[in-house]
């Protein structure tokens, strides 16, 4: 039997228009109109994609999208001036700066300057202790995703084995924060895990996120296990094109797992419409309003 496929396409879909219900009721309730600030520094091709994507997809959630554009050669002062500006602004309740930043900006010194409360990719040193001590906190999209996609197979995690393969500020650490949250047992692997084959095979959960290609083999999976592909890999395709792969070889996994997202069609979907989550969130806790209901 074949693994299910996990539709992060339709699953995304479904959240987006949770968020606006959410976005909606807000406005009408309380006459807040969440509003999200992207800035992107200079003109990374692949950065520019994601800034219209979020910017889009923030609009047609009923929301208000702010974009700030400035040149590769900004100065640091310049640009924590702008986050210090947003971070003042009623009408703007989350702050995301696109990364990468150009390598003469310090992407920690930005980070921390931007409002905790407002900071929607969950990487402000406030939000990642608030998350790992257990704390309500806004996390980064890209765990939240995950999560939400594996709920979609399991309605409980606890108890279950997860490896998180990958231990990165912007996925594989929140994760574990997150299914530890959701009291999982949980391991976590990185490049100097020695027999990663092996820990993989006792995983009932098996989250990748190393940015290698097809790293995973189906034989390392235990069968009926859920993956989780968080990686995005570029490799030569027909016609000159490139194409996308993720750290899992799909096809041998598909015969193995129990459930398994595709890359592209997964976590990637997940990314952008949790962070309408989070900036909904972050909207309702500036605004001393409940929990909404994304
Ligand atoms: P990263 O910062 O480069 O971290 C990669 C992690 O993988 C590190 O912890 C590294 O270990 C570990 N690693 C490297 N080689 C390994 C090996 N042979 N065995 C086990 N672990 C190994 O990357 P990231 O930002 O977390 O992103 C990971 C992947 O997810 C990338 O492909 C990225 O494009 C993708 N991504 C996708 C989304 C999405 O929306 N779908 C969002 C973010 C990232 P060390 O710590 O020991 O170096």
């Amino acid at each position: 039997m074949t693994a299910k496929i996990i539709d992060g396409k339709v699953i995304a879909a479904a959240l987006r228009e949770d968020c606006a219900k959410e976005a909606a009721r807000l406005a009408r309730d309380h006459g807040v109109t969440p509003g999200l600030a992207v800035v992107l520094v200079g003109n990374d091709p692949a950065s520019e994609v994601y800034v219209r994507s979020k910017g889009k997809q923030t609009r047609a959630a009923g929301m208000n999208s702010f974009e700030h554009v400035l040149a590769a050669d900004v100065t640091g002062a310049d640009l924590i001036a702008l986050i210090g500006k947003l971070n003042r602004d009623p009408s703007v309740h989350g702050i995301l700066v696109q990364l990468p930043l150009p390598k003469s900006l310090d992407p920690q010194k930005v980070v921390a300057a931007i409002d905790p409360a407002k900071d929607v990719d969950g990487l402000h040193p406030v939000n990642a202790g608030r998350l790992a001590t257990g704390l309500p906190a806004l996390t980064p999209c890209t765990p939240l995703g995950c999560i939400i996609l594996t709920k979609t197979v399991h309605a409980s995690l606890a108890g279950m084995d997860a490896v998180v393969i990958g231990r990165s500020n912007l996925v594989g650490r929140p994760l574990v924060q997150l299914l530890l949250n959701e009291n999982a047992t949980v391991t976590i692997a990185h490049s100097r895990t020695r027999d990663l084959k092996k820990i993989v095979r006792n995983a009932d959960l098996v989250y990748a996120a190393v940015g290698r290609q097809e790293m995973v083999r189906g034989d390392w999976l235990k069968p009926g296990a859920t993956v989780i592909d968080v990686g995005i890999n570029r490799v030569p395709g027909e016609n000159g094109k490139d194409r996308l792969v993720g750290d899992v070889a799909y096809d041998e996994a598909l015969q193995v797992a129990g459930a398994i997202t595709p890359v592209p069609g997964g976590v990637g979907q997940m990314t952008v419409a949790c962070l309408l989550v989070n900036t909904i969130r972050a909207a309702s806790a500036i605004h001393g309003l409940p929990p909404p209901k994304v």
